[in-house]
C-alpha cells in the first residue's frame, strides 16, 4: 500500500462542484485582484479567528513582511524569533532591514521557550514572533506578559496553526497581529499562493492594507512607500469555499494523531508529539523523533510510505544567515529537534488502513522493541 505524504487531489475531489461554481463567478464578474471576494473572505477568516480585521495577501511571507513593516520594524533593529522555523519567518525579518535574535525552543511542545525570552531582549528589540510550529500555539500567556512588561509587539506566526486554540483563544488573536499562509498545502490552503494578517487594531490593520498596496490611501495617492502584496479574487473565493470545511478538516487531523498515538506509543524508540494542556493542536505537520531518522525515512520510503522532514536545517545553521556567526551548538534543542525529527503522513482524508500501515511499518522499522501497556 503507497501512503502519501499529503493528498490535495483527494480534498479537492470532495470540493470540486463548489469550487467551480464560485471560481465561475469570479471569472464572470473579473474581480481579479482584491475585490468583493476577497473582502468576504476577510470578513469570514477575521470572525473565524476572533479578530476584528484580516487582511489579504500574497502570502504568508509578505504577511510577516507586512505586520512587521507595519509595527515600524526597520534598520538596525532586531526581533526575536526561533530558530526551528521555515525559512520564512526570519526572512520577514530580513526584508525590514532588521535582524533576528533566536531563542531556543522548549523541548517538549516545540515553540519558543519564555523562560530563554527574557535574555535575548536588548533596547533594539522592536518585535517578537513566536511561531506555532506544527499546529500547536506557542505558550503565549507568559510571552505576552514579558512582551508588555518591555512594550514590545508580538506577532504571531501562525502560518501552520489555521484554527489552533490557546486557552480556547484562536491562533492570531492574541497577539498584535497574526500571519496566516494559504499555501496549498497548509491547514487552510488556497488553489495557488495567499496568505493573511489578523489583528484587532484598526490603526495597524489600516496600514497594513497602505502597504499591502503601494502606499495608497486612495487611488494614486501614496502615504508611504509600499509594496503590491494583494490576494487574488480568485484565491479569495477559494478560500472562502474551504473555510467552512476548516473546522472539520483540522478534527480528522486530530483523530489521526489519536490513532497514531494509539498504535505507536508504546514504540520505545519513537518519541511522539505532544498537545500541552493550554492548546488545542490542528496537527498541520505530525513530527515524531526517532535517533536514526535518516536511515529511517529512506527505509519507509522504499515501502511506498512517504514521509517528510521539517525542517532538516535550523535557520541559524543555514548559509543565508552564516552572516549572524551562530554556529554548530547555539540551540542545542533546536539542532537536536532538527536531526530527529520525521513528519508522518497527516492529511485529513487519511483513511484507518493507511494510518495502520504507516505504524505497522514504523514499528517494525524503528526497532527499540515496544515496552509494556
Ligand atoms: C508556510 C510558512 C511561512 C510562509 O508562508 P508562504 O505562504 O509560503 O510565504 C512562514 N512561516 C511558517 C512557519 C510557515 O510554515
Amino acid at each position: 500500500m503507497k501512503v502519501p505524504f499529503l493528498n490535495l487531489q483527494a480534498q479537492y475531489n470532495a470540493i470540486a462542484e463548489e469550487v467551480a461554481h464560485s471560481l465561475h463567478e469570479v471569472l464572470a464578474s473579473c474581480a481579479f485582484s482584491g475585490g468583493p471576494f476577497v473582502e468576504k473572505f476577510e470578513e469570514e477568516f477575521a470572525r473565524f479567528c476572533g479578530c476584528r480585521e484580516a487582511i489579504g495577501v500574497g502570502n504568508g511571507t509578505d504577511a510577516l513582511w507586512l505586520a512587521l513593516a507595519a509595527l515600524g520594524v526597520g534598520g538596525g533593529d532586531e526581533v526575536v524569533t526561533v530558530p526551528n522555523s521555515f525559512i520564512a519567518t526570519a526572512e520577514a525579518i530580513s526584508l525590514c532591514g532588521a535582524t533576528p535574535v533566536f531563542v531556543d525552543v522548549d523541548e517538549v511542545s516545540y515553540t519558543m521557550d519564555p523562560a530563554l525570552l527574557e535574555g535575548a531582549i536588548t533596547p533594539r528589540t522592536k518585535a517578537i514572533i513566536p511561531v506555532h510550529l506544527f499546529g500547536q500555539m506557542a505558550d503565549m500567556d507568559p510571552i505576552m506578559e514579558i512582551a508588555a512588561r518591555h512594550g514590545i509587539p508580538v506577532v504571531e506566526d501562525a502560518c501552520q496553526a489555521h484554527g489552533a486554540q490557546y486557552k480556547g483563544r484562536r491562533a492570531g488573536s492574541i497577539g498584535a497581529a497574526g500571519c496566516f499562509s494559504f499555501y496549498p498545502g497548509k491547514n487552510l490552503g488556497a488553489y495557488g499562493e495567499a496568505g493573511c494578517v489578523t489583528t484587532s487594531d484598526p490603526l495597524l490593520a489600516a496600514k497594513i492594507r497602505m502597504i499591502r498596496d503601494h502606499g495608497q490611501s486612495r487611488k494614486y495617492h501614496h502615504e508611504l512607500v509600499g509594496v503590491n502584496a494583494r490576494m487574488d479574487g480568485i484565491q479569495g473565493a477559494v478560500l472562502s469555499v474551504k473555510l467552512k470545511y476548516l473546522p472539520a478538516w483540522n478534527e480528522a487531523r486530530a483523530r489521526h494523531a489519536a490513532s497514531y498515538r494509539e498504535l505507536l506509543g508504546r514504540v520505545s524508540s519513537l518519541l511522539l508529539p505532544t498537545e500541552m494542556p493550554y492548546a488545542r493542536h490542528v496537527y498541520h505537520v505530525y513530527a515524531v523523533r526517532h535517533p536514526g531518522r535518516d536511515p529511517l525515512l529512506e527505509a519507509l520510503g522504499v515501502q511506498g510510505i512517504s514521509c517528510g522532514v521539517h525542517y532538516p536545517v535550523p535557520i541559524h545553521l543555514q548559509t543565508a544567515y552564516a552572516s549572524l556567526g551562530l554556529g554548530e551548538g547555539s540551540f542545542p534543542v533546536a539542532e537536536r529537534c532538527a536531526r530527529e525529527y520525521l513528519s508522518l503522513p497527516m492529511f485529513p482524508e487519511l483513511t484507518p488502513e493507511q494510518i495502520a500501515h504507516v505504524a505497522e511499518a514504523l514499528t517494525i522499522l524503528a526497532g527499540g522493541g515496544t515496552g509494556a501497556a
